[in-house]
């Protein structure tokens, strides 16, 4: 008898990121595809449809998908996504249709933040912030206790927080947006400015300690995240702020330049714990999985024990 499992499925900017999980939060399989952004919204739903059958594997209860952008989670449409290009997609009616089984959809950021707050770091944490960083940023605010999600549903937009009163122009056409200069698509983009040369964020961190440019691009991203941190911090005294997302993935050489730069911000009061989540991209893979679960009537995750966790 197959063990009960679910599908989660993270749909990013640049790739669909899937797996089975099991109760017990084992990693039953993984499948990982590019997101087809270039040959439209269609292929994009194909795709995700493609993945979905691919892992539905006879134990499969449920089925949790997680995307950016604009989602209606009572109804499982996806509203709106820039990065997609998609208006209106049915996700839950598509893929239960096919699947028969029931069908959880959520926005990514708010499934990273559940997951780190489920079974992550924020787990005990009444006064944290989660911030997801990836192709953008975007976090999840905790005060005293709840998630802050404000007046119209769009607390936790740290990525648009303005740190250069004059800075670059951000793609939501403000100007010195955090995100300009610290989501991986910022320091990929303006390592390329300066040198010439497309990296991935991933490139540029590996080389930063024998490349000047690339150095120089990541003390930036991390000051500049820092700006936007103080500012947080100032507001609402978190006691944890957790760095998830790809990005994350840098470990120490992301948490460490962040942490002087906050510290050096704050010169009068207490620097809150910053961390890196071991989840790092993952986050919201394991948020979709935890949804899945709950559309399939089990509460689970409070207890999973996951690798580095
Ligand atoms: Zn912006």
């Amino acid at each position: 008898v197959a063990e009960p499992s679910v599908v989660a499925v993270d749909v990013g900017g640049t790739s669909i990121k899937a797996a089975v999980i099991g109760e017990s939060g084992a990693t039953l399989r993984t499948l990982d595809v590019p997101t087809p952004v270039a040959d439209g919204a269609d292929a994009v739903v194909a795709a995700i449809r493609g993945v979905a059958r691919s892992l539905a594997d006879p134990g499969v209860c449920a089925i949790g998908v997680v995307v950016p952008g604009v989602v209606d989670v009572a109804t499982g449409i996806a509203r709106y996504s820039a990065n997609l290009g998609w208006r209106d997609v049915p996700i839950a009616e598509l893929l239960t249709a096919e699947s028969g089984v029931p069908v959880a959809v959520e926005h990514d950021v708010r499934a990273a933040g559940h997951a780190e707050r489920t079974l992550g770091l924020a787990r005990d944490a009444a006064d944290c912030l989660v911030v997801v960083i990836g192709t953008g940023i975007a976090g999840v605010v905790v005060a005293g206790g709840s998630h802050v999600r404000g007046a119209l549903d769009l607390a936790g937009e740290i990525g648009h927080v303005p740190v250069y009163p004059d800075g670059e122009v951000c793609a939501c056409g403000q100007r010195g947006c955090t995100e300009t200069y610290a989501s991986a698509a910022a320091i990929s983009r303006r390592y390329a400015t300066r040198t010439g040369t497309p990296s991935s964020a991933q490139e540029i961190v590996a080389a930063r300690t024998s490349d000047p440019a690339a150095q120089q691009v990541w003390d930036e991203a991390a000051e500049a995240l820092a700006l936007a941190l103080a500012g947080y911090t100032m507001l609402l005294d978190p006691a944890l702020i957790v760095l998830a997302g790809g990005l994350a993935g840098a470990g120490a050489a992301l948490r460490d330049p962040v942490r002087a730069a906050l510290a050096g911000r704050l010169l009068w009061r207490p620097v809150p714990r910053v961390e890196v989540s071991p989840l790092a991209g993952r986050a919201g893979q394991y948020g979709a999985a935890l949804f899945a679960w709950r559309a399939a009537g089990r509460d689970l995750g409070s207890d999973w024990r996951l690798p580095g966790g």
